[in-house]
């Protein structure tokens, strides 16, 4: 069994993670080159999101790896990848292929997941909001299900006693330890909407008696973390959720929780090109603050959806025109609110790196010049950068928005009937010639596929 990291191997640790990063990057420059050089970023497709299939393969391997070396062999182990960070059918399919599951939150993600070939074993719901029907399907499916409240329990109450349970379930709870530095991600503070808020008065005796209740409440769920909150915070909330299953397993008298579903929220370093922190600085840090969680007694769900996907997907856009206004450079680009909403209505949080290229695809060089990188949208806002030092962009050129793999081109917003771009996934020659291949992810969106979701079909609906 693996045993916390000596000096050395931390050196080495950090060796490797750069290392890493350089060749994410340098396989990112010649995936930019080869979009721009073959066509592929074009007039008629001014913005395009590609994602790195060698670096989804490294994250999903790293991922598992980091568990595997903490946990006793045999230890039930299931990575459900949430979908809602990166909703594409191929790459489910992928993470599929590399022995990742599907954590669903609607009824649409759940359709993508089993399009995507992901087993009902591997699958689990959460949401706060499941219809009726929904838990009726994951029920018949035999998905598993975590339930988020008192209702939501007592619908399943009713369900299980009319379909039984072959689906493993169980409650979310929130363990309220604290907000991170983004509060609209923060999912563990007092008054979160997520799960029964266990530090509320009377609330942790509810849940042990809910339980005792209910012998086929067989796990626990909580998602303590999110990007801005610090690993030693996240493995708090689970230390908590690791206590709660050690005490209703204690009041049953036999293991009645068998599986803890510790969720996702690593966050992601959007810094640099190095995976700071990542999943085995997670493992490490759980296994300080939770040491039981590693001794093989309870199987584990995760839901990674951010660390597994952000660093592995860039948005490319064409600069339209270059300008100048108070002084200050403008570059007029194709990304921006409807690649970038996170990033646009919030900078402050979520700052992305930007890299300028030539219209060759070549890197930019020169002196660093504080300029703004618009997005095309029409309000004074959109910004994908404001303020920043970049080699000076010029019309034609092609900017990058790095790190858009997860929540951001995949999770289009329609403002001003711009078109979901296309998605594209690259990948070398595997015989070492560092030629690119793009594989199609996600079509990009025609104008008349626009026209006819916003109700071409209805047309004449508000006349007389
Ligand atoms: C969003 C979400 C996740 C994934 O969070 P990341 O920060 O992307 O890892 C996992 N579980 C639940 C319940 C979620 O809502």
């Amino acid at each position: 069994m693996h045993m916390g990291r000596t000096e050395t191997d931390m050196t080495d640790i950090r060796g490797s993670a750069a290392d890493r990063g350089a060749a994410a990057a340098g396989r990112r420059h010649r995936a930019v080159r080869a979009a721009v050089a073959g066509g592929l970023i074009s007039d008629e497709q001014p913005v395009v999101g590609l994602l790195d299939v060698a670096g989804i393969r490294e994250s999903a391997a790293a991922l598992r790896t980091a568990f595997e070396e903490a946990l006793p062999p045999g230890t039930p182990v299931l990575h459900a990848f949430a979908v809602k960070a990166s909703p594409l059918v191929p790459v489910v399919r992928l993470l599929r292929e590399l022995g990742i599951g599907a954590e669903v939150a609607s009824p649409g993600e759940l359709a993508l997941a089993r399009a995507a070939g992901v087993p009902v074993e591997a699958t689990v719901l959460d949401s706060p909001a499941k219809t009726t029907a929904e838990l009726r399907e994951a029920l018949s499916l035999g998905i598993a299900v975590n339930a988020d409240n008192a209702q939501e329990l007592a619908r399943l109450d009713a369900l299980v006693a009319e379909l039984g349970t072959r689906s493993p379930l169980g409650v979310r709870v929130n363990p309220q330890t604290g907000t991170g530095s983004i509060g609209a991600l923060s999912t563990a503070t007092s008054t979160s909407k997520f799960g029964v808020a266990l530090r509320d008065p009377g609330v942790r005796e509810w849940v042990v008696e809910a339980y005792a209740r209910r012998p086929w409440l067989t796990r626990l769920h909580a998602h303590s973390g999110s990007q801005g909150v610090p690993l030693k915070l996240i493995a708090e909330g689970i230390a908590v959720l690791y206590g709660l299953a050690e005490e209703i397993n204690e009041a049953a008298g036999r293991r009645q929780v068998d599986t803890l579903d510790i969720g996702g929220g690593l966050p992601v370093n959007f810094a640099s090109d190095e995976h700071t922190p990542d999943f085995a600085a997670y493992v490490d840090a759980l296994r300080d603050a939770v040491p039981g969680l590693f001794e093989g007694r309870y199987g584990l769900v995760t839901e990674f959806g951010r660390s597994l996907l952000a660093k592995h997907g860039t948005v490319l856009a064409k600069v339209e025109y270059t300008k100048s206004a108070g002084a200050r450079p403008i570059a007029v680009t194709h990304a921006g609110v409807q690649v970038a909403t996170r990033t646009v209505y919030a900078p402050e949080s979520w700052p992305l790196r930007i890299a300028a290229y030539d219209a060759e695809g070549e890197p930019r060089t020169g002196e660093p010049v504080a300029q703004d990188v618009a997005g095309p949208a029409c309000f004074a806002g959109d910004l994908l950068a404001t303020d920043r030092p970049l080699p000076l962009i010029q019309q034609g050129d092609v900017v990058a928005a790095l790190d858009t793999g997860a929540y951001y081109f995949a999770h289009h917003y329609a403002y001003n009937s711009l078109p979901r771009p296309g998605v594209y996934g690259f990948t070398e020659d595997p015989a070492g010639s560092q030629d690119v291949r793009f594989a199609t992810v996600r079509t990009p969106q025609t104008v008349e596929e626009i026209v006819t979701e916003s109700g071409a079909a209805h047309t004449d609906a508000l006349l007389p």
